[in-house]
Formats: C-alpha cells, structure tokens, sequence
C-alpha cells in the first residue's frame, strides 16, 4: 500500500508543541501555527480547528491552514449541523471520501470549501468535555486511510488539554465574545454557602489563575512604544500603589503597614526592571517586554509550589497588569476590580484586603469554608461573600451582571428583574440602621429574666463601630492575627501597643479578651519560611508558633499588658492541647509582668488568663484546666474541625461540618460543667454563636456568654428576647439524649419561636 505520510515523525512532532506555544503572541496564533504544522504532517491541503461553545452549544472556526483566513471566528454551526457537528455529537471520527456528497455536508460560501474532496474530522475531548473538532481536508478522493484516521486521533488526544486551555484563553480575552465558555445557558443560578452576609449587583471579573493573560494583554493593538513610555508607566504604577497604600491607611487603621509593599518594591528591583529594558533594548515592544518578564516570575513562582508563596503571585499578576494598563493607556483610575464581583478560585486574606482597597462589592469563591479566615475577614470589610463549586463560574463573560445574595448563598447569573427588585429591597431593610439599633438592648435578657453577656468578635478595627453601635458588651475575642498577615515583618511591640490600645479606648469600660497569635493553617504569614506543611491545620500553628519564636511572643504580651493599663482586660491563648501548654505561656505572662514591672512601664499586671477551647485534648482535661484557666471561651470553627476531622476550609467536605454533631454538644456539656464547678465563665466565641438556630441549645446547655461577629448582635439581642431559659434547659436535655445527627437536626428544625 502507498505510504503518503509518516504518522511516528507526526507524533513526534506533536512534543514540540511547547515550542509553538512559547512562540505564539496569541492563542489565536497559537491554534494557528497547530494547523500548519497538521497540514504539513498530514499531507493534506487543509487543516482546521473548530472550538465548542457551550453556552450557545455553537461550533466557532478558530484557526485553518487552507480554507480562506478571513472565514475565522465568522464560520459558526450549531452542533446539530453538518459532519463537523456530527463528529462532536458522536464523538467519532467522521471520514468522508467525497464530502460534498453527503446529504449531512453544511456548506458555507466564501470559506473555499468547494474543491475539497477528502473530508476528516476528529472530535476533541478532554475527558467527557467537549473542546471542539479538527478537521482536515485534501482535494484528492478517498484520501484518508484507516491509519490516517488512527493517527489524527492520536494527534487530537494529544492535543486535547493544550486546545482547551487556548479556548479558555481566548474566551477569557477576548472582549468580543460575549457567551461564557463553560456556562450552560440555562445556568442562571447557582446555590452556595454563605461566607460572608450582604448583598451585591455587579459585573464580575474573574481572577485568572493562568500566566498565560498578560501576554496577549501586552500585545493587543499592535501599538509601539517607547522605552521613555515604560519609564512613565513605571513612575506612574508606583504613585498609584503608594496613593491606594494612603487611601487603604485612612480607612483600616490598624492596617497601617504597607500591604502594597510587595508591589512597590517590584517595581524598585533592579531585576526586575533591568529584564524589562534587556528586552526593550533588544527590539521588544515594551508591553511585551513587562508580559514576558512578569510572566517568567510568575512561572518562577508558581514552580516553588509554595502555598506561603502564592500571595506573591497575586502581587506579581496585579502589578503586571497595572503596568500594562499605564503603558498602554488603557489604565482604569481604580484598577480592574472596582465596582465589581470578583470570582477567584483561592484567595488569602491579604487578598480580600487589596480587594477591598479597591473598592470590590463582592466575592465568589471557589475553594475554603464559612468558616475560613477569609470569609472571617470578608465579614469585617463588609464584602458579601459566597463560596460555591461551580467551576464554570470561573468562565463568566465580564459583561454579565451578577446578582450575589450572600445570606442564601444565592447568585443569580443575568437576574430576573423581579428577582433583582426583592432581592435589593430586603437588603435595604437589612441595611436600616435606625431599626438595627431598636433590636439591641442595654442589658440583654431572655424572656424569663435571665442575664446574658452579647459580646462582639473584632478582627479588625473598623468593626468596633458596629460593636459599639450594637451595644457589644465588651469583646470576646480580639483576632490579634490579623495586623499580622498583611504587613511585610512581625510588627513591633510599639507598634502593636497602638493597636491594642485603640481597640482597648474603642469600648471604655467595657472587657476586652485579646487573644495571642493564631497564625497558620489558612492563616499565613508571607515573611517566615517554614518548611511546606502537608496538614498546616495540624502543623506548627497558633500557640505552638508563639513558643517557638519566644521573642514575638513576649513582644505582643507586652504590647497587650500596656495597652491594657487601667482597663479590665483578658488575654486568651489559642489551640491549648494540654495543661503544660497553658501553664508555659502563663508563665511567659509572668515573666513580662515582672520585666514591665521593673521597667516601671505602665501596663495592666492582673488580666484575666484564659483556655480557648478548640481541641478534643482540652475536652479531656477540662476540669484540671479549669482549675488554673480564669476563663474558657470555646471556639468552635476548630472544636468543630478537629473533633469530627472535617477541614473547616474545604467545601467539599462541608456537609459534614456540623455543630449539632452528638459528640460536639456533650463536649461543649462538659466544658459548661467545669465551668460552673470551678466558677469560671464559659463563653462561646466560634460562627455558631453567629446563628440565632443554636441560640436556645447553647443557652439550655448552660452558656451564659456569646461572642460573635458585631453585625450579628441585632437579631441575637431579638432572639435572645423570645426564649426562656427553662424551655431551653428542655431542648437541651432532649438533644443531649440523641446520638444521631439527623435526630438532632429534626429537632432544632422543629423548635417553634414565638412572633
Ligand atoms: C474558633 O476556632 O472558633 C475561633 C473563634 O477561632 P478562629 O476562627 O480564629 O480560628
Ligand atoms: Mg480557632
């Protein structure tokens, strides 16, 4: 039989893909310089590629080596159309000696298909996803053999991955197109979690996760520059970062160090720039210059596969693209984000705080729990925040409005108008001030007259207006974590003295519990360099992080013994697993008590010292705790976690983290019956004491004192206001006696609250 081609060197060839792909200043050209060299190996005159739009379930022509240029992007068939279509709806090859003969043959005029007899098309599949047809064309009869076809499959698998990640890359970028890629038409709406309450309108921009975006940012339009217009772009992003860090200051006091550091600093690096003027000098355009260097320190990074250092990546990309925009001209006056819904697969609270500088209204959240730090933090910066797994969210068209309805864990993709109308209007009513502040009470009680403590978590301090607004009664938990993790060093003792000493003023009178550090798990910190942790939520975090760097740890002791001159203050450790955990960081308080005293500083010598406890090792040893902890305060996003082994960050085990669990409600029964044994307060500062559902179980099993997120006090203090005590101390027995969750579940659903 006549050999026409050879199919091993074609598979081969297919390795060098890599090179195509560098070469290639677009995905455009990309697909392009892919049919060429098709065409070449095949020995045929045509090769074609077609991608699948789900969305309008529309084949679109993309790239083709010997059909008319001019036909890209024009030729679209839906998928029940002609043999290409038939290939994707069979996914079969389907091979025709004289196609246009066949009845199924869809001709489009002006694409230069008429002398083409041979017809070939090979559906393109990654996994069950359908990325769209290659089709390969010769002016010979019957030129395809069975080997052929073998090969172009072979070829098409091996392509399949890169195809689709072009196709992404292009939907992504090109502002022509306005169908998601991924995004069924009918997708209108997509169930959540809530992570953070509140409600938002917007266009969405998507954080792309892929290096590959700033190349074709750099290029488009085809305009030189000079290198004196990078020079201008360099000045200009710097004054823009410095501006954003003035703005940032003025609003998150406590966020005083510069969180724009990273960015700013890039932009100092002699590397960093040299590279770009390397490029420029060698005849590069510039903005292809900044794509090239930023996407290499991108790739640098993401190769170290380091969590702790993905936030540099995001710093790498938000600078890149700031300088691109100020080169180019197309620079927005707030950046890319403002006004608008971000959707991100992962993000790191330093994030949500650029985020939020930039004046986002939202966030869709493809990874991490409710409970995570960055849904914690969305809470104090007010940023409705949902987290979901609908991939193809990552794939919505930027021109879409979406409607977030954070507290149902609802978004609403190109809402109905009546939707968008109620929707709007009961935020409106959440949003009442006036009628929030009637809700609270000066002394909350239930309705038989007991006496219950409704305190306010601060994680930043902005959130002590609505404390104060709602009548906090003092703070249960004080995150000290936070002023950590956006700046750039361990901040000093004076400087957190600052901090502590505004929060402390913030509520005149009233009890502050200043937890120590809970660094690690999903909280990092970017400037130490621990080894990569497999299990970061059972590796070195929180308390044990304090013992092991002694000297930040007596820092911020001290910096909270003087912050809490005069006041009535408590200091609250995290994570304790044993009683010689405990007893160790009281004695380091002792110790800083004495060197302030001999310092003849001014500062508190006698705070409160309590347990937060969060793991089942406390649980244990409660009462041998409670003889030597002031206080307990239960911290159930980790009690939770640990006890059941569900990661409070990780959506898809998420139905299984459940409060109500038998063995969590008898744990936190026991740690109430120390408590009242040894005559300590026991107060639960986790999200359950966000949630007005638990509130009568938390009161019948005997917890007198609630910390919880400051917005969250209005309907608590209405709540609280509509039980009894006796009938809670009912429920309670009644759940206490259950050992199955759903029992449990039937029951708290049932509970019936009076109007
Ligand atoms: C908790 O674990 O319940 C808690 C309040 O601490 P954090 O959420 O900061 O871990
Ligand atoms: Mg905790």
């Amino acid at each position: 039989m006549f050999i026409k081609r050879d199919h091993t060197k074609l598979i081969c060839d297919v390795g060098e893909i890599a090179g195509l792909f560098h070469d290639a200043v677009s995905m455009e050209e990309f697909l392009q310089k892919i049919t060429a060299m098709v065409t070449r190996h095949m020995g045929c005159e045509v090769c074609s590629i077609y991608l699948y739009y789900a969305g309008r379930q529309e084949l679109v022509l993309r790239a083709t080596t010997g059909l008319n240029p001019a036909s890209v992007g024009k030729v679209r068939m839906a998928v029940a159309e002609g043999l290409t279509g038939q290939a994707l709806r069979e996914k079969r090859p389907i091979c025709e000696g004289q196609a246009r003969h066949n009845p199924n043959f869809r001709f489009f005029p002006g694409i230069g298909e008429e002398k083409f007899e041979s017809f070939l098309a090979v559906p393109i599949f990654r996994g069950n996803v359908e990325v769209g047809v290659m089709v390969i064309q010769s002016e010979k009869k019957d030129y395809f053999s069975p080997e052929d076809i073998q090969a172009f499959r072979a070829i098409t698998a091996q392509l399949a991955t890169t195809i689709e990640t072009a196709r992404l890359l292009i939907t992504l970028n090109d502002k022509k197109e306005k169908t998601p890629v991924a995004l069924p038409q009918e997708v209108k709406f997509v169930r959540g979690r809530c992570g953070s309450e509140g409600v938002a309108l917007a266009a969405t921009v998507v954080i792309s996760e892929t290096v590959t975006d700033l190349r074709h940012d750099g290029t488009a339009g085809g305009e030189r520059y000079s290198e004196a217009d990078c020079r201008r772009a360099i000045e200009e992003t710097e004054r823009q970062l410095e501006e954003m860090q003035l703005q940032l200051e003025a609003t998150l006091p406590d966020m005083t160090a510069l969180i724009f550091t990273a960015q700013i600093l890039m932009l100092k690096d002699k590397g960093f720039c040299d590279a770009i003027f390397h490029l420029i000098k060698g005849g590069v355009n510039p903005p292809s210059a900044v794509a090239q260097v930023v996407n290499d320190y991108v790739s640098k990074f993401s190769r170290i596969e380091d969590s702790y250092l993905r936030e540099k990546i995001y710093d790498v990309k938000d600078v890149g693209r700031r300088l691109l925009e100020n080169l180019t001209g197309r620079a927005r006056a707030h950046g890319d984000y403002e006004g608008k819904i971000v959707v991100a697969r992962e993000l790191f609270p330093s994030d949500a705080l650029k985020l939020f500088s930039q004046k986002i209204k939202g966030i869709i959240l493809l990874s991490g729990g409710a409970t995570s730090h960055v849904a914690i933090l969305a809470r104090s910066l007010n940023i409705p925040l949902v987290i979901t797994h609908e991939e193809a969210l990552l794939f919505l068209d930027p021109s879409t409005d979406v409607l977030l309805d954070a507290s149902m864990g609802s978004i609403y993709i190109d809402p109905d108008p009546l939707v968008k109308a109620k929707v709007l209007q009961r935020d409106e009513l959440n949003r009442n001030l006036p009628a929030l502040k009637k809700m609270v009470r000066e002394h909350p009680q239930t309705r038989d007259g007991t006496a219950v403590r409704l305190m306010a978590n601060i994680n930043l301090l902005g959130d002590l207006k609505a404390a104060n607004e709602f009548k906090a009664d003092g703070v249960g938990l004080y995150r000290s974590e936070f002023p950590f993790m956006i700046r750039s060093n361990f901040p000093s003792e004076d400087e957190q003295y600052l901090i502590y000493r505004r929060l402390v003023e913030g509520m005149p009178g009233k009890e502050i519990t200043l937890r120590t550090l809970d660094i690690g798990g999903d909280k990092v910190l970017s400037y130490t360099h621990y080894s990569r942790e497999e299990n970061p939520f059972l590796g070195l975090r929180s308390i044990r992080l304090s013992f092991k760097h002694t000297d930040v740890f007596v820092a911020q002791l001290r910096a909270m013994l003087r912050a809490g001159a005069g006041q009535r203050i408590r200091i609250l450790f995290p994570m304790i697993s044993s009683l010689d955990e405990f007893l160790q960081a009281k004695a380091i308080v002792q110790e800083c008590v004495q060197q302030l005293e001999t310092q003849r500083r001014e500062f508190n010598p006698s705070p409160l010292l309590g347990v937060m406890v969060e793991l089942p090792s406390t649980v244990e040893i409660i009462n041998e705790m409670a003889q030597e902890a002031d206080f307990f305060s239960i911290g159930t996003n980790d009690l939770v976690q640990y006890m059941l082994a569900v990661d409070r960050t990780n959506d898809s085990v998420a139905p299984l983290y459940l409060p109500h669990h038998p063995s969590v409600l008898r744990a936190m029964k026991r740690v109430v019956e120390a408590g009242l044994k040894h005559a300590r307060e026991v107060s639960i500062c986790g999200d359950m004491a966000n949630e007005p559902k638990y509130l009568s179980l938390l009161l019948g099993l005997g917890i007198r004192c609630f910390s919880m997120d400051a917005r969250y006090l209005p309907r608590m203090h209405e709540r609280l206001r509509q039980l009894s005590v006796s009938e809670c101390e009912k429920l309670a027995q009644e759940i206490l006696a259950q050992s199955q969750i759903s029992r449990i579940a039937q029951i708290l659903e049932s509970v019936r609250y009076p109007a």
